[in-house]
């Protein structure tokens, strides 16, 4: 298993604390096309397993205007979507 990156890095814009989501999740939300703030092009160009993203910055690329939206690792270690709905534990690495 790889190893995750920890919630809680400092967004390079807005310093917020910055949330986790997977590679697969970043390539699910990044079809809808949003415009990506957090993720500088550098980092979003390289294939990483996980990625830091700012839910205050990015909320709309995480889903903000969906019912759903796209699962995350909070700041506390649960995974939630955008709107605070609590995942299952463990479906962050089983969404393909
Ligand atoms: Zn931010």
């Amino acid at each position: 298993m790889v190893r995750k990156l920890k919630p809680g890095k400092r967004c390079p814009v807005c310093k917020a604390p910055m949330v986790v989501i997977t590679q697969d999740t970043l390539h699910q939300l990044m079809e809808l096309n949003p415009a990506i703030h957090s993720i500088p092009n550098s980092i979003l160009s390289v294939s990483k397993p996980y990625y830091h993203i700012c839910k205050g910055c990015d909320g709309y690329a995480l889903g903000d205007q969906l019912w759903d939206g796209f699962p995350f690792e909070d700041i506390d270690g649960v995974i939630r979507e955008i709107h605070g709905k609590a995942i299952e534990a463990g479906s962050l690495d089983n969404e393909k």
